[in-house]
């Protein structure tokens, strides 16, 4: 804030207490200065004459230290404190000249001393306002100033002249002297107003005090020309105590003017510049007409001005009529303008004065009671009443708020609103809502969330809406029952899809959505998560759960009644019980975790989620990270089982078992990589290189009565992917192993695919073998279905599953089946080799059998390269229990 400014508009808040009391202070100075010099000048007409001189230079200090601030050059202010400064050595030379007081008929010549620093006065008062606002004021101002100028004119003559002059005894010089300097001191009066009318907002308090100051100066000027002439008693008390109160007022003035930079827009006329002319001129009247009836003859200038006055008054009158019906048409087409745009708007345009009642509200938004006269608080919606006040009477309303205006018919009208704050505009005083109904938008929005969180299919909230409810179930205090998250998913849908279409499958999905929400409690959250997943969020201690997680699934496995008959469907259960600290992501995970396990352990399973299930998942999830690149690595390497026959304890070929040396984990075996890779889609590549390695690396195996056969093993994936015959012609192609050195070992599952992928591994077995790479068939006796199939997709060789030998020894059942395999096998030309031998007696019971050969940690383990080739050199050949040393290298 400018120090010491009284800037008009500006807000009372702006003002501090000192500020305040500062002001007073000044205020207190004014008429108190003026009275004391008066009363110096009681006493002794030097200390008035020495405190008017402080004065005077004081002021003259102000005005230019102003007008190097806010004037550029010599002018303005600066113009005005070198008037100060001239009229004060003017006065000085006329004490010097003309000692003591005297009358115009005396000295006419002292009337005109104050005339250099009057006319000065006048250059610095007009060059004020800038060139352009003196060009901008209109007749209708000139006639207005002139009026002024007039009537201050016929105020002089009939207070000054006429009672200065007395008679008519006065010269000519003296007289023309006394004219000139009222004339001069009416033009000052006159220039003032100017100023004052074109000052626009800022500078209108320095316009008015400046004018004030020239008043004041008038008048001292009035009273010491007639005391001087008349013997007006007091004259030596008034006479400086006006003159000090002009250069007091025109300090203030200065220091109250924030320049012609701070004039920022266009305003008309005030008030005061509008009355005054008018206010003077019935003064000037009043007066003449009144010196008249006193028998005072009016001078002639003063009649000459009076009728001008009059003149000009009409004139003024004229032009001010003329102004008002432009300006009265030019607010009409406004108005219309304004009105066809609030018409045209979509918005709309709500006017609230400082206590908020509003005070205009467009037609269109009276769709209730009328808007207008009522607080805008006790309008809207009681529920936002209190934030609409808020917002409103806060010390800078801004931003956007919505409330709710009635909308009629019992119903509500959601608005948008944001806020012009002019309050301070002198012409406004209002805040300006601009308003949008946004009512049919939100209710868009509205629909939309909901579909956003809604199963289209089943009406049950979605895998999104879930997350939501979880993470707001999860971010209460734990209750003391707990609660849980139940994930359902749906096994044999996908089968009664396949066979009866889609619409049988989004029947059935809705029925089950029906029962499940049935059979959950009524707080309980059924949605659907995924294609077949169904989620509960359900409340209740941990054997609650449970009994609700058979609740389910008895619902889904009613039959279900279809167009196309009963349907039976089954499902899986995830249950995972909300813990404190756990988040919606993590038990959203933790159920997926016990879903997979429910799956394994197969339909109509419910598990609940254990620690491990993250740990196995995890370890399986760096197994498929870390087995990109293991092989070039160096990870994997390939270790070798010897496959003994048992006619003569000769070994007759060696089974190549992949292994992988994990940095962090340590050796992890085939069974559980294998999948890994397979999911990965990593598993064909890997077989290409196992093919690669032990095709090259068996024919540097010593030969033992004849070449080793090389067994590898195949997944049913590389089979189904059709590459394999090429693969292995390759591999082989690329080695120079003979074609009947490799055997092929195929696992049970392969042979169980049905239709085209079935005839698929037929063809390709058959095409194995026609090249002469034996085809064997692993893992006899985990099941028993590929049996059958042997006559359909016949092989070489089968082997018989350690699971199923591992009791040969003691129990006559096995022994027989084993017996009857051997025989079939012999029948369709097989050799039958008995695998996982760990002890002698197991060895037996398969010789015993009449199996071809054996295989297992009791005649071998499976050995790296240069083990295998020292076992079958130091052993010429040969292994058995006893024979040798048995080598670990598991
Ligand atoms: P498989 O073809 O049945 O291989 C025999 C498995 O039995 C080997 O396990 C072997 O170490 C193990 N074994 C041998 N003798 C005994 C014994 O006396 N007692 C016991 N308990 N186990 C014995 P391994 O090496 O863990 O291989 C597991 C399976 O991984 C293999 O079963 C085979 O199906 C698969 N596999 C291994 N290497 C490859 C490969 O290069 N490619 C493919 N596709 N599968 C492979
Ligand atoms: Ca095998
Ligand atoms: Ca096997």
């Amino acid at each position: 804030m400018r120090r010491g400014g009284l800037r008009s508009g500006a807000p009372a808040a702006d003002i501090s207490g000192v500020e305040q009391r500062r002001r007073y202070a000044a205020a207190g100075w004014l008429p108190a200065a003026p009275a004391l010099t008066g009363a110096a000048g009681g006493t002794s007409p030097l200390a008035a004459d020495l405190l008017l001189l402080l004065a005077a230079v004081l002021t003259a200090g102000v005005l230019w230290r102003r007008g190097r601030r806010v004037c550029r050059g010599l002018r303005g202010w600066t113009l005005l404190a070198v008037a100060v400064v001239v009229g004060v050595l003017s006065h000085a030379l006329a004490q010097w000249l003309w000692p003591g007081p005297s009358g115009v008929l005396l000295a006419p010549a002292r009337l005109l001393v104050p005339l250099p620093a009057l006319l000065l006065a006048l250059a610095g008062v007009l060059t004020l306002p800038s060139g352009a606002a003196l060009r901008r004021a209109g007749g209708r101002l000139l006639t207005g100033t002139a009026l002024f100028g007039s009537a201050t004119v016929v105020l002089g003559q009939v207070l000054v002249v006429g009672p200065a002059l007395h008679g008519d005894g006065s010269p000519p010089v003296s007289r023309l002297a006394l004219e000139l300097s009222c004339g001069a001191t009416a033009v000052l009066l006159t220039a003032v107003l100017v100023v004052v009318t074109v000052s626009a907002g800022p500078r209108r308090t320095s316009g008015a005090l400046l004018l004030a100051a020239a008043g004041a100066e008038a008048t001292a000027h009035g009273l010491a020309v007639v005391g001087a002439q008349r013997d007006v008693p007091g004259l030596a008390v008034l006479v400086p105590a006006a003159q000090l109160a002009a250069l007091l007022l025109l300090s203030l003035a200065a220091r109250r003017d924030p320049g012609r930079a701070a004039v920022t827009r266009r305003t008309g006329p005030g008030l005061a510049g509008q009355l005054l002319p008018h206010l003077v001129m019935a003064a000037a009247v009043l007066l003449y007409a009144g010196a008249a009836l006193l028998g005072a003859a009016p001078t002639g200038v003063a009649a000459l001005a009076a009728s001008a006055a009059v003149v000009l008054t009409a004139v003024h009158r004229v032009l001010s009529a003329r102004h008002e019906a432009r300006v009265a048409t030019r607010l009409r087409s406004s108005e219309a303008y304004f009105r066809s745009l609030v018409r045209a708007s979509t918005d709309a345009v709500l006017i609230l004065d400082p206590d908020l009642t509003v005070t205009w509200a467009p037609p269109s938004l009276a769709g209730g009671p009328a808007l207008t006269g009522a607080p805008l608080p006790d309008a809207v919606h009681p529920d936002d009443a209190a934030a609409v006040r808020d917002w409103l009477t806060g010390a800078a309303p801004t931003g956007l708020r919505t409330f709710r205006l009635p909308g009629g018919t019992g119903s509500w009208r959601v608005l948008e609103a944001g806020v012009t704050d002019l309050r301070d505009d002198a012409d406004v005083r209002a805040l300006v809502l601009h308003c949008r109904d946004v009512t049919a938008r939100l209710h868009r929005e509205g629909e939309l969330r909901s579909l956003a969180f809604t199963d289209p299919l089943t009406g049950l909230p979605n895998r999104a809406a879930q997350t939501a409810a979880l993470t707001a179930r999860l971010a209460q205090p734990a209750p003391a029952a707990g609660g849980g998250l139940l994930v359902l998913e749906l096994c044999g849908l996908r089968e009664a899809q396949a066979d009866a279409g889609r619409d049988v499958g989004e029947v059935a999905l809705t029925e089950v959505a029906r029962r499940l929400r049935a059979t959950v409690r009524g707080d309980d959250q059924v949605a659907r998560v995924g294609t077949e997943l169904f989620g509960v969020l359900a409340e209740g201690a941990d054997d609650e759960l449970d009994r609700l997680a058979a609740r389910c699934l008895s619902a889904i496995e009613q039959p279900l009644v279809t167009e196309l008959g009963l349907l039976d469907l089954t499902a899986v259960v995830g249950l995972v019980p909300l813990t404190a600290g756990l988040t919606a992501a993590d038990a959203v995970d933790r159920a997926e975790l016990a879903v997979a396990d429910a799956r394994t352990a197969g339909p109509g399973a419910v598990r609940r989620w254990r620690l491990e299930l993250g740990a196995a998942r995890d370890r399986r999830e760096a197994l498929r990270r870390d087995l990109v690149g293991a092989r070039e690595r160096g990870e994997l390497s390939v270790v070798w089982q010897p496959v003994v026959a048992l006619a003569d304890s000769r070994v007759t070929g060696v089974e190549a078992l992949l292994r992988w040396q994990h940095p962090t984990l340590g050796e992890v075996l085939p069974e559980e990589f294998l999948p890994v890779a397979e999911q990965a889609g990593l598993v064909l590549d890997l077989q290409r290189w196992v093919f690669a390695e032990t095709t090259r690396d068996a024919l540097t195996l010593p030969e033992v009565e004849g070449p080793l056969t090389l067994a590898v093993n195949v997944s049913v994936r590389h089979l189904a992917a059709g590459t394999l015959v090429g693969d292995v012609g390759a591999a082989l192609r690329a080695s120079g192993l003979p074609a009947q050195r490799l055997q092929i070992e195929i696992t049970e599952s392969a042979l169980l695919t049905e239709g085209a992928a079935a005839d698929a591994v037929a063809a390709d077995v058959a095409a194995l073998r026609l090249m002469g790479v034996r085809v064997a068939l692993d893992d006899l006796g985990r099941g028993w279905a590929a049996l059958p199939q042997l006559a359909r997709v016949p092989v070489d060789v089968v082997k018989l599953d350690p699971g199923f030998l591992a009791r040969i020894d003691r129990d006559a059942v096995v022994r027989a089946l084993c017996e009857s395999v051997v025989r079939l096998a012999d029948g369709l030309g097989m050799d039958v080799v008995a695998e996982g031998i760990e002890s002698t007696s197991q060895l037996a019971a398969v010789q015993a059998a009449g199996c071809t050969a054996a295989q297992g940690f009791l005649l071998a383990r499976p050995l790296p390269l240069p083990a295998l080739r020292t076992l079958l050199v130091d052993n010429a050949g040969l292994l058995w229990p006893g024979l040798a040393g048995r080598v670990g290298a598991r």
